[in-house]
């Protein structure tokens, strides 16, 4: 694979797209801004690989932000949604895949037996809380700095650097009255749990990896678990990432904890729009129809999406996440290598499907410490990878997401195109 030469397309795009969409993207991470350089515009993908505009190559290592768990355009994937578009996109009724969707879901997540689609994350995660305080009759929401579970406005607070933070807005637009019932505390730290029986739901990421991968501390799921228990609110873990990645039964069939609800995404839509929200038969039949809770979507549970989410599921067996676990291991024991060649403090974390190098001499634990990594490191790193024909992520506070689709020799290019990134970052 040769370097990348030039990006003048992708330069054309971005100037005709600001004209038309609020900073030229779809949503903001796109844009690259947190490593300094212009956006690229992607022309297709194949297994691990993308193409921009410029024709230039790229091994990725975003994977659409976690859907692609099988890569760009799996035969079996690009197969059965076109057959499930050649019957029809979209009936607004049921149909018989959305069954066998449900089925495959809720046999593979431990804590799931019945759920509910939708088209997004954002949208799972409004449904499960709006749920959680139906069955609770209460209205507080506690949740973690650094997590992110879609942009829903009771969720956008300002994170805290200490303890407890009530809830205030961090972006204009969202009332004050909609983040005033969330309660935002450092991840990873029980101490800073409120005492107070008042909570709805404990809403978490498991294994948060919104401000990186910032995996729990031994036991602290168990923590919030009895915390629940104990103060009567509902533990919803928050599965869009970590669901059907770190394992076959996500972060809970992992880490063997269980939640009360669970929000699933990303995968399951194997690159098309899909979300769920579920959890026992119990709590999940207060929603409408069955029960009082309203909960609808016009798309939800669409016939492209659970075609996509069907095909994904089925090659994804235990030989799969062994794979993908040896494939996250490479790619982290050798970026650890190569920085420490290069005289460069790095700490990787990492989880099987997912990785973070994070510019620190210390392990991240939570936000706070996240947000002290030399973010300038990461984005010349970042910026030197692209050059050379490797995609990461742009932001130091997201995911690495490896692919089944990932070869041996992905990995030896990336690791040959980070050696250098290392020594520029050391030489700067
Ligand atoms: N929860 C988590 C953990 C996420 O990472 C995301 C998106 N990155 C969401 C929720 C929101 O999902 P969506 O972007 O599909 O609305």
């Amino acid at each position: 694979m040769s370097d990348v030469r030039a990006t003048t397309r992708s330069q054309e795009l971005y100037a005709h797209a600001r004209e038309l969409l609020p900073g030229g993207v779809n949503s903001p991470v796109r844009a690259m801004k947190a490593i300094g350089r212009e956006p690229i515009f992607i022309a297709r993908g194949a297994g691990s690989r993308v193409w921009d505009v410029d024709r230039n190559e790229y091994v990725d290592w975003v994977s659409s932000w976690g859907p692609l768990i099988l890569g760009h355009a799996h035969p079996a994937v690009v197969e059965a949604v076109a057959e499930a578009a050649a019957r029809g996109t979209s009936f607004g009724a049921p149909t018989e895949a959305e069954v066998q969707l449900a089925l495959e879901m809720s046999g593979r997540m431990p804590s799931v037996e019945m759920m509910r689609m939708t088209s997004s994350g954002t949208e799972a995660t409004m449904s499960a809380i709006r749920l959680a305080r139906a069955v609770t009759g209460r209205e507080k929401v506690l949740k973690f700095a650094g997590a992110y579970h879609g942009h829903v406005d009771g969720l956008l607070t300002e994170a805290g650097s200490g303890l407890a933070t009530q809830g205030i807005p961090a972006s204009p637009g969202v009332p004050a009255a909609a983040t005033a019932a969330t309660v935002t505390v450092p991840w990873n730290a029980p101490e800073t749990l409120p005492s107070s029986s008042d909570l709805a739901a404990i809403l978490v990421e498991p294994i948060p990896a919104n401000m990186g991968v910032v995996p729990p501390h031994d036991r602290f799921l168990e923590t919030l678990r009895a915390e629940a228990d104990r103060s009567g609110a509902l533990l919803i873990f928050d599965e869009v990432i970590t669901g059907f990645r770190v394992a076959r039964g996500g972060a809970q069939g992992h880490l063997n904890v269980l939640p009360d609800l669970t929000i699933m995404g990303k995968v399951i839509g194997g690159g098309l729009p899909a979300a769920a929200f579920g959890g026992s038969r119990e709590l999940m039949e207060r929603i409408a129809p069955a029960g009082d809770v309203y909960q609808a979507g016009t798309l939800s549970g669409n016939p492209l999406a659970t075609a996509a989410a069907v095909a994904t599921l089925r090659q994804l067996g235990d030989a799969a996440y062994g794979r993908l676990a040896e494939t996250t291991e490479t790619l982290a024991g050798g970026l650890r290598e190569a920085a420490a060649e290069a005289g460069v403090a790095l700490t990787v974390q990492s989880v099987p499907g997912l990785v973070t190098p994070f510019f620190s001499d210390r392990p991240v634990w939570n936000y706070a410490q996240a947000a002290k990594a030399d973010l300038q490191a990461y984005a010349a790193f970042a910026r030197a990878l692209l050059d050379r024909g490797v995609y990461p992520p742009p932001s130091q506070f997201e995911a690495w997401f490896p692919s089944l689709a990932h070869t041996q020799e992905d990995i030896e290019h990336t690791l040959d195109a980070a050696r250098e990134a290392f020594g520029e970052v050391a030489d700067r």
